[in-house]
């Protein structure tokens, strides 16, 4: 799971190469006359609001193997970060063409530069307006619920429909690394085609081939069939697999663990399945680098939430703060058995978690991330554990917390703001990734909790964790690991984390649960709005209790594994009251400089 500050991205520059070849094919024509193109003042509008951070971590200590491997990871991230455009939307890449193309001929240069920084802050063609509405700003269709990894613009009652005639075909279509195709002779013929120029695809995949066969030649064939990304992607992913093998070669004399990681990664970009690398990277202690690589989060996937999207993030380690927080998780199993359900759970305390300084970060995980915590599978979570990445350069940036001071400030009563502090933000940060590890594993009748809650799980999960990180800190303070202003500060960060300028949409999932937090706060004591001054008041003597009774209710939902009755409970709680969350809503909009952060990179080229 990853946490953002703010849903949009980072932005750096690459030259696009061939269009991946997974992109379902896009027949409906567009009209690209120009005035599809956002003007000056509309690319204005957002980009005025965006604050530019850059990362320029210090690599200077790293040895001459390292710094080879970083430039290949770094190659292997220009191709995540193609695969995620066109896995999000078909026309990204020939949208963001196109508009270069127009910048030699004759359209305004800076026109062109406004809509380029618009596409990287936005990765893709349809930027999110000060309205939190999705809109084209380049003359491409509207965002499809599916976006590209499905047949673009298909229905869940589609898919649900192939799903109940022909079950079999489940296993592959709701697959969380195969696109979704429709069964043309066009679309089968291309894939038996790639399976032929790669054969290596058609050995890992025994029966992929036959079963595509099946699908030209057979009678009642379904009419929707799951394809592994490997395939789809084919030629990116083998010279991705190639340029981590490379990397491997050149870090195995300083970092053996890391390499054979790299290795086994190569290995599952060719098989889709992720095990290997996942169990050498959770378990493996690696000196300076890290990296997260390939295709994990669901966020995308607004029609099932199944599918996983690419992104690679290189890291460089920070020791002396990755050992002050290894050190705070030695009460962990105390922390679990004070949970609010029945836990039996034996949590094991050497939980890999570091604080790294981000040198790039590619496809969906570029953004102003604050922390991230994979893999999310369960079997895999369960059997080696998960790695917690905290991200101390986004952090500790004295411009992103100064933003969010700001909506502090404007929408809480002067008493509490000097109880915001940048540390809060950190250790409820850290807390939070560590939430993710404690909780239900499964239902109470033993399904796993992803699937039985469907599109309710992001947000259960996520709420989770950040009550988990507000939960903790009584105990915290009774065993010394914060004092007393520390303790405020992350009271007052778990505040400041659920301000929302916007209603949210039901499928953003971080959105969402931020405004149950915040209703069941007001409902429950702990916030209260002063109509006088138009402001919260925070009343720090029912924090604890307050989480405890949401806390109890997430826990209760994920056991019980209702998706029914966990969407009931969401929407019972994501009422937008216009003359309190509107009010304070406005009072931040008023006082704001930046809504969306854009991140860009030393290590990266603009
Ligand atoms: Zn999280």
């Amino acid at each position: 799971m990853i946490r953002r500050i703010s849903y949009v991205g980072i932005v750096s520059m690459f030259m696009f190469g061939c269009v991946g070849q997974g992109a379902n094919s896009w027949s409906e024509t567009v009209d690209s006359s120009m005035d599809q193109y956002w003007t000056e003042d509309q690319a204005n509008e957002i980009l005025s609001k965006t604050l530019r951070v850059h990362l320029a971590p210090a690599l200077d200590y790293l040895s001459a193997g390292e710094r080879e491997a970083l430039g290949y990871l770094l190659e292997v991230g220009q191709i995540m970060h193609r695969l995620y455009l066109d896995s999000r939307h078909p026309d990204a890449s020939r949208s963001y063409e196109e508009l270069q193309r127009l910048g030699t001929a004759g359209l305004n240069e800076t026109r062109v530069r406004l809509l380029s920084d618009l596409f990287w802050l936005s990765k893709g063609p349809v930027a999110t307006t000060l309205n939190n509405v999705r809109v084209p700003f380049l003359p491409v269709a509207a965002e499809t619920k599916g976006k590209n990894v499905y047949p673009w613009g298909i229905t869940r009652e589609e898919v649900d429909q192939v799903l109940s005639t022909h079950p079999e075909s489940a296993s592959s279509v709701q697959h969380i690394r195969h696109v979704v195709r429709r069964n043309t002779s066009d679309n089968v013929s291309k894939d038996l085609e790639m399976l032929k120029r790669f054969p290596v695809l058609a050995e890992l995949h025994p029966g992929l081939e036959s079963r595509l066969q099946d699908l030209r030649n057979g009678e009642s064939v379904p009419s929707l069939y799951g394809l592994p990304y490997s395939v789809a992607y084919a030629p990116d992913i083998v010279r991705a697999y190639r340029l981590l093998h490379r990397a491997a070669d050149a870090i195995v004399g300083d970092d053996p663990a890391f390499a054979r990681f790299l290795r086994n990664r190569a290995r599952d970009f060719l098989s889709d399945d992720y095990e290997s690398g996942d169990a050498s990277w959770v378990t493996g202690r690696f000196r300076n680098l890290n990296a997260q690589i390939g295709s994990y989060e669901t966020y995308d996937d607004a029609l099932f939430g199944i599918k996983t999207f690419f992104s690679l993030c290189v890291f460089v380690r920070d020791n002396e703060r990755s050992a002050e927080l290894s050190n705070a998780l030695s009460g962990i199993q105390f922390l679990e058995d004070s949970l609010p359900y029945e836990s039996t759970r034996k949590i094991d305390d050497n939980v890999p978690v570091g604080v790294y300084n981000v040198v790039a970060d590619f496809g969906q995980s570029r953004g102003a991330n604050t922390a991230t915590i994979l893999p999310n599978e369960a079997h895999l979570s369960t059997q080696y554990g998960r790695t917690i990445l905290i991200r101390g350069n986004i952090l500790s940036n004295p411009d992103i917390f100064a933003t969010a001071r700001i909506s502090f400030e404007a929408a809480t009563n002067a008493m509490h703001h000097a109880d915001l502090t940048s540390a809060g933000n950190l250790y409820r940060t850290f807390w939070h990734e560590v939430g993710h590890y404690l909780g239900p594993v499964r239902t109470l009748d033993g399904r796993n909790i992803e699937e039985a809650l469907g599109k309710a799980s992001n947000a259960l999960e996520e709420m989770k964790s950040d009550l988990i990180s507000l939960f903790a800190v009584p105990h915290l303070l009774k065993t010394g690991f914060y004092d007393e202003q520390t303790a405020r500060s992350v009271y007052a960060s778990g505040i400041r984390r659920i301000l929302l300028k916007n209603k949210p949409r039901r499928e953003q999932d971080y959105d969402t649960m931020k405004l149950i937090q915040f209703n069941w706060f007001i409902e429950h004591g702990l916030l209260r709005f002063d109509e006088e001054n138009e402001t919260l008041m925070i009343d720090f003597s029912k924090y604890h209790s307050n989480v405890e009774g949401l806390l109890t209710r997430v826990l209760a939902a994920q056991n019980g594994g209702n998706e029914t009755k966990a969407e009931a409970f969401i929407e019972a709680y994501t009422n937008w009251n216009e003359s309190v969350s509107g009010v304070i809503a406005d009072k931040m909009k008023a006082t704001e400089k930046h809504r969306f952060t854009m991140v860009t990179y030393d290590a990266v080229d603009q």
